[in-house]
């Protein structure tokens, strides 16, 4: 008897129902919230008169990003080359590489999305790596452009110094098949500073380094048409009265309990909603006090607060990793243990590597499930 796997597009794509229906672990958006974190960073920026690239990262997933470009969003942001692959190929437009890409494979990655015509920028932090860009596009006849990127403390990537960033613009300006495109600074050191006081004085001290580096720009004729940066943690800090002309932030559509956990700001609370949650499914029940659930450490972020439940009468309930595939849940005094199959949905540690364990993500309204959305970014494809 040969036995064959279940088609994976019928158990993860398919059609509408009733909630009851999402098999776990599973992530559960809950489509009014993310709705309004879309429209409302929207509308934020829009105000400003500031333009949104929201960032990728958080989702990976292309159906996402053509709702945030279709709310105003002038392009997207990408972390890898794998995820600017899956969006230039879902005709996204405005594609932008946050990480500088070295590798000759990523590199000639990228060159062959540039040839096929993929509306696509990287960023750049040294002269070697602008060198190896300008041969590989070089050989499609077409061009690219590149933006300088500096660091404002993080250490992650980056020039160190506002002349590090003129002599690397004028480095890509000099290239013929690249073109100085602008300045990406992204501050992720501060975006969950939990005291707003400080968040605010820090981001303004980075903005300093960002505006000097556009003042010298301008001085040399390299003035940047893009000055890109900020997470949702800084969003509003930098949406005003700094030197950007855009935003990235990414967390905002579905928050987290990372970001939950930090001052909006003073005598506010955050106006984005959580949104996601990973449901799990009571699986035993035979030790006092506590039951065990299917959401382990292949479920959840491991860099963030714990989850704890969500709703439901063991809400706020603490939670346990268990093993890859276990949890545990401690039951509150004077709750009924329950059934097993009982589904709990779990608040999200940190968004984005909780998103990127899984291949769908299954939208609900109501005790509704509407739709089932790929995560067709995630994943590594070198
Ligand atoms: N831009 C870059 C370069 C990032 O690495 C990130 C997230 O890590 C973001 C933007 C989005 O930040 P957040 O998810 O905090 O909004
Ligand atoms: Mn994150």
């Amino acid at each position: 008897m040969t036995v064959t796997a279940p088609d994976r597009s019928i158990i993860l794509f398919g059609a509408p129902g009733s909630r009851a229906k999402i098999d776990t672990p599973a992530l559960v958006l809950d489509l009014d919230a993310f709705e309004h974190n879309v429209a409302l960073m929207a509308e934020t920026c829009r105000r400003a008169g500031i333009g949104l690239r929201p960032h990728a990262k958080t989702h990976k997933c292309s159906t996402i990003a053509k709702r945030q470009i279709a709310a105003g969003a002038l392009g997207i942001g990408c972390a890898t080359i794998d995820e600017a692959e899956v969006m230039v190929a879902a005709g996204l437009p405005g594609v932008l590489i946050t990480s500088p890409l070295v590798t000759a494979g990523k590199i000639a990655r990228l060159a062959r999305l540039v040839e096929a015509g993929g509306d696509v920028m990287v960023v750049a932090d040294h002269p070697a790596n602008v060198a190896a860009l300008d041969q590989a596009i070089g050989a499609t006849g077409r061009t690219l452009r590149v933006l300088v990127d500096l660091d404002l403390g993080h250490h992650r990537t980056g020039v160190g110094t506002v002349a590090d960033g003129v002599r690397l613009a004028r480095e890509i300006a000099s290239w013929k098949a690249l073109r100085f495109a602008g300045v990406q600074a992204y501050a992720g050191h501060l975006q969950h500073i939990a005291d707003h006081a400080e968040r605010l004085a820090r981001t303004r001290a980075a903005d300093a380094l960002v505006a000097d580096l556009v003042a010298e720009l301008k001085a040399e004729d390299l003035a940047p048409a893009i000055v890109t940066g900020a997470g949702t943690g800084t969003h509003r800090i930098n949406a005003a009265g700094s030197p950007f002309t855009e935003l990235q932030a990414g967390s905002y559509i579905v928050m987290d309990a990372e970001y939950g956990g930090i001052e909006y700001a003073p005598g506010e609370s955050w106006p984005f909603r959580p949104a996601l949650s990973v449901a799990v499914a009571v699986t035993s029940a035979n030790v006092p006090g506590s039951v065990t659930t299917d959401g382990g450490t292949k479920a959840f972020a491991l860099n963030g607060p714990r989850p704890r439940v969500a709703s439901g009468p063991l809400a706020g309930a603490a939670y346990e990793f268990s093993g890859d595939e276990h949890g545990r849940v401690s039951l509150p005094e004077g709750t009924a243990t329950p059934a097993l199959g009982t589904v709990l949905e779990c608040t999200v540690p940190h968004c984005d590597p909780t998103i990127a364990h899984f291949d769908a993500i299954h939208c609900v309204r109501g005790d509704r499930l509407v739709d089932v959305w790929p995560v067709d970014a995630r994943g590594r494809r070198a």
